[in-house]
């Protein structure tokens, strides 16, 4: 794993940082769903700022064990493992989880496809860093089919209809276990807080004496610096990049975002941020306009609202959305 996307640019250690008078803020970081995960609260005391943030981790490990394609106990794993044969009764996030993510792929007229597994599998980066040959990712063509995943609403049910379809939630997940933890610290008592998976980003209330909470975006190319910083409001960040997870061969970069047509990697961005309302909608969305380019991304953004996105074209150029332009500020 290659460490964090996004840079909480104001954070020091990850002790707490208690600023005297109430509120208090408390930051902790733990390793979960493959990544660093760290969650910061704003509390009127201590107490409620460390239940708060145990009851973030909590609901992040629960999460892990319901959606990890990882873990072969896990619903997901059962969906995958049933491909072809039966549909399996999940639980409401399962359910949640996949429904949304049909939504960004409508969206983003599938550039965002979580039926895309069985191709990430092929690829396999960050493992064994294979490069399949045109033929054998051809042949896995029917199978990176999302319009096909069946969900029954009522019977709360998911069905692959063909044999060695697999769902991937690496593309969305991370944003939705923010949300979630969000909303299980709101409940504790937290006033404000950040929950981080990686450069998966959610965000509510504010810093003592601050508007929001300060993030930085990463340059694509540039290892430590960033583009631009921005004040988040109760708004969730996401970045999809090419630098993430990648290796090189014979002068060329293969990475992790594969586009669902040529089941290649995905080649007209360096980096997409998408900020948003729910991390949910930012992590899907940031994976797919990666795949969609610049043109056709920023359209999209443009139509959604409250939706704002930094695009990092192929060349390196930055497309900056309308609502964002006045917020950015640049090092
Ligand atoms: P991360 O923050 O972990 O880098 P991203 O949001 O950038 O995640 O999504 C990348 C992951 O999404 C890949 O590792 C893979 O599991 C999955 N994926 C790859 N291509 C696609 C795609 N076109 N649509 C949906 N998911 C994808
Ligand atoms: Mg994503």
């Amino acid at each position: 794993m290659v460490g964090l996307i996004l840079a909480l640019v104001w954070t020091g250690g990850c002790t707490t940082v208690s600023v005297g008078a109430p509120p208090v803020v408390v930051k902790r970081a733990q390793m979960h769903m493959g990544t660093l995960v760290s969650i910061t609260a704003v509390a009127p005391s201590p107490e409620i700022a460390q239940a708060a943030i145990e009851a973030g981790f909590d609901e992040i490990k629960r999460l892990e064990q319901v959606l990890s394609t990882w873990i072969s106990t896990s619903e997901l794993s059962q969906v995958n493992a049933a491909a072809g044969q039966q549909p399996v009764v999940v639980g409401p996030e399962t359910l949640d989880l996949v429904l949304r993510s049909l939504e960004m792929a409508g969206l983003t007229e599938g550039g965002f496809n979580i039926a895309v597994g069985p191709a990430v599998e092929a690829w396999s980066v960050t493992e064994r860093q294979h490069i399949p040959n045109r033929d054998d990712l051809q042949a896995l063509r029917p199978l990176v089919d999302w319009f096909s995943i069946k969900i029954d609403r009522r019977a709360n049910t998911v069905f692959l209809p063909k044999p060695g379809m697999r769902i991937d939630v690496g593309g969305i997940g991370k944003g939705y276990a923010a949300d979630r933890a969000v909303d299980v610290m709101k409940t504790a008592g937290a006033q404000g807080g950040v929950v981080a998976l990686s450069g998966d980003i959610k965000t509510f209330g504010d810093l003592p004496g601050m508007k929001g909470f300060p993030v930085g975006i990463r340059h694509p190319r540039q290892e430590g610096a960033l583009i631009a910083t921005l004040d988040l409001k109760n708004e969730a960040i996401s970045t999809a990049g090419d630098y993430e997870r990648y290796f090189e061969r014979d002068g060329i970069r293969y990475h992790h975002i594969l586009d669902p047509m040529s089941l290649e990697p995905a080649r007209k961005c360096q980096s997409v941020t998408v900020i948003a309302t729910e991390g949910t909608v930012a992590d899907g969305l940031d994976t797919g306009i990666f795949v969609l380019g610049p043109e056709r991304g920023m359209e999209l953004v443009e139509r959604l609202p409250d939706v704002e996105a930094v695009i990092i074209d192929d060349q390196g150029r930055v497309f900056v959305s309308s609502g964002l332009r006045g917020r950015l500020q640049y090092p």
